[in-house]
């Protein structure tokens, strides 16, 4: 059998559930395999009928002397059947499944998992689980009697129909053990055949761990093994563009920045101009958290592409970031003679129009927009973007050099297993004079005082803050919207009545967005109420204050992102978060932004109190997702 076919090759059958599965990620064969059970049902007790008990969880197994359907008012049925074994008889009720009364047939041999109840002074068992079995034929239990794994569903698609699937795929398939011994005997972990069978279809409880552990290791190793395979390639095959780097023009170029760059970046530039003196094509990640200073680093790259007479293309995942990075690579580039352009959905570019860097969103990966002579692209806060978008980009250029940025901080192990392909630079020094953001969590009964010391700080230090309304939503919609639109008239009527507030959200018109952010930026904004959507990459170096709404439900690591908004300037910053929540372990862990400021530590946090799912959701876009490992180190 090949594994690697596509699911709607596998028969008729699967035709109709080849679209629904795509949303559970199966797309081949093997997707089945690695659909991993989130918890097993214990149905392992099996019990004679005469000696069940009230509550208990049990399978019972017998023959079946009666079944039928009932109707009752309304059009809804009951399902009724009598099962028999040598001790007794037991009552079963299923609700609505008329079905079942064909499925089922009189003299069958069944086996029903359930629970036990008491109806009328009769035991029964009410909507149990079951399969028919014949005692002739060796046919394993896989929906009762056993542990029972149960799988995440979708629409249309049941855990126990994904069961038996995942049943039929793994006897079908020959696993052959691919490590060697050593490694084998070395971790202590079971073989391949062992580790598959044991995560679907335990014999115990005590088999899963072994076999999860054992996956994990291979996911980890194959897809840390597919990144380098991928830099290989891409160090071997490709041959881009050799630049050249006139050290007295780049010195010059740098002295008159208002500001000297740190040793992190002054680093990171090394690296980026080696790689760029190379015919490899670069493919460099640049990982710094909010403030480090990444958008200058990108820009001398940017600025040495020019020189060498080659065009760059700066991507950022949203129009104001796109807008931010516009105006200071164009206050910075353009009085040397650098023609810097902008590409929106809401800003095309206009035809036959010369350009020597465009900065944009996705709108620059349109097949209108031509690149005569691509060298450099530069992607911002790259999670976003996809691997196609990746794709399409470089088909725009013979081998371009690649920088991608990132302030998402993630723990050293998931880098190197996610972007083993790539080579990295860290900023791990913020630029001088930069002060901690003092972070507290603020209980509520200090809410109104926290409302005082906001005005003070507006009246007395000129200062400007963000209001940050709770996360509510995976993506913007109309529901995050309202509610922040909600807590804006709030405000503005009666808190902070005398002054001035602005609204900020995602479903605003990109040049309605601007404006607002250009009278936050000229202080014609004392107080911006907003989604999470400024979370990223905006730089307004007079808002001093991050208020935080409904702060535990933001990860750690969001919340070191948004508080990133402020502490640009060389004033004290402050965040102060609210939640409503006092549970313990809420408290505890957003206490720990109160002491850390090192977003890779506050994302391991994140991994331990809320698990995988959540550092991965932050990653969203473009990146495999691990299905098994989990990274903690257990
Ligand atoms: P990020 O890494 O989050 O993208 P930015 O590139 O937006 O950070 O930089 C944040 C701010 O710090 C900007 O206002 C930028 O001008 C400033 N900055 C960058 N490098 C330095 C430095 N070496 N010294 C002082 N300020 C700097
Ligand atoms: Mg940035």
């Amino acid at each position: 059998m090949d594994l690697q076919a596509p699911v709607k090759t596998a028969g008729q059958a699967y035709k109709i559930y080849a679209k629904r599965l795509e949303k559970l990620g199966i797309t081949k064969i093997e997707d089945f395999l690695y659909h991993i059970p989130f918890r097993y049902e214990d149905y392992s007790l099996i019990s004679k009928i005469g000696q069940i008990q009230e509550g208990e969880i049990v399978t019972v197994q017998g023959k079946v002397t009666e079944i039928k359907n009932q109707y009752t008012r309304r059009f809804k049925t009951l399902q009724k059947a009598k099962i028999e074994d040598d001790t007794g008889l037991i009552e079963v009720i299923w609700f609505n499944q008329p079905y079942l009364a064909k499925n089922i047939k009189e003299d069958d041999k069944i086996s029903l998992s359930g629970k036990v109840e008491k109806n009328l002074n009769k035991l029964t068992l009410r909507s149990p689980d079951y399969e028919i079995y014949n005692e002739n034929v060796q046919n394993e239990l896989i929906h009762t009697g056993r542990l029972v794994p149960i799988y995440p569903e979708t629409k249309g698609v049941s855990s126990k129909w994904l069961r038996r699937q995942i049943y039929k795929f793994l006897n079908l398939y020959q696993f052959s053990e691919y490590l060697p011994d050593s490694i084998i005997k070395n971790n202590n972990f079971v073989n391949f055949k062992t580790a598959m069978n044991d995560i679907h279809f335990p014999k115990k409880i005590g088999d899963v761990e072994p076999a999860r552990k054992r996956l994990a290791f291979d996911e980890l190793f194959l897809s840390q093994l597919s990144a380098l395979k991928r830099k290989r390639g891409w160090e071997q095959k490709l041959i881009g563009h050799k630049f050249k780097v006139d050290r007295k023009n780049l010195s010059a170029f740098l002295s008159q920045l208002p500001f000297e760059l740190t040793n992190a970046q002054k680093n990171a530039v090394e690296e980026i101009i080696t790689d760029l003196e190379n015919e490899k094509p670069m493919n460099r990640l640049l990982e710094g958290d909010v403030g480090s200073g990444k958008t200058v680093v990108a820009m001398v790259a940017v600025y040495i592409c020019y020189l060498n007479k080659f065009q760059s293309v700066l991507m950022a995942p949203t129009e104001i970031l796109a807008n931010q990075h516009y105006k200071t690579i164009g206050n910075f580039l353009a009085p040397l003679g650098v023609r810097v352009h902008l590409v929106t959905s809401n800003n095309k570019l206009r035809k036959n129009i010369d350009f020597d860097v465009l900065v944009g969103t996705h709108a620059v990966i349109s097949k209108k927009v031509q690149f005569d002579k691509l060298g450099l692209v530069v992607i911002d806060e790259q999670q976003r973007f996809g691997v196609e978008q990746r794709a399409i980009i470089r088909t725009k250029g013979k081998n371009p050099h690649f920088l991608t940025m990132t302030a998402t901080p993630i723990p050293r192990t998931v880098a190197l297993t996610l972007y083993g392909d790539l080579n990295l630079s860290y900023l791990d020094e913020m630029p001088k004079g930069r002060k901690k953001i003092k972070t507290w969590l603020v209980p509520k009964t200090k809410r109104e005082d926290a409302y005082t010391w906001l005005k003070e700080q507006i009246d007395k230090n000129k200062s400007q803050i963000f209001i940050v309304c709770p996360f509510i939503e995976e993506s913007e919609t109309l529901v995050t919207v309202r509610a922040a639109t909600k807590e804006f008239e709030k405000l503005k009527s009666e808190i902070f009545r005398n002054y001035k507030l602005g609204l900020l959200h995602g479903k605003l018109k990109p040049d309605e967005k601007d404006r607002i952010l250009k009278k936050f930026r000229d202080r014609e904004i004392d107080v911006l109420v907003s989604t999470p959507v400024v979370e990223v990459g905006i730089d307004i170096p007079n808002a001093t204050v991050m208020m935080v709404e409904g702060a535990e439900r933001f990860g750690l690591a969001q919340l070191h992102q948004l508080r990133g908004r402020v502490g640009r300037g060389d004033k004290q910053s402050y965040c102060l978060l609210f939640t409503e929540i006092e549970e313990n372990n809420v408290v505890k862990r957003l206490k720990s932004l109160e002491i850390l400021h090192d977003g890779a530590k506050l994302s391991e946090i994140d991994l331990k109190f809320r698990g995988p799912g959540e550092i991965y959701g932050t990653l969203q876009h473009g990146i495999p997702m691990l299905k098994i490992a989990s990274f903690s180190e257990s």
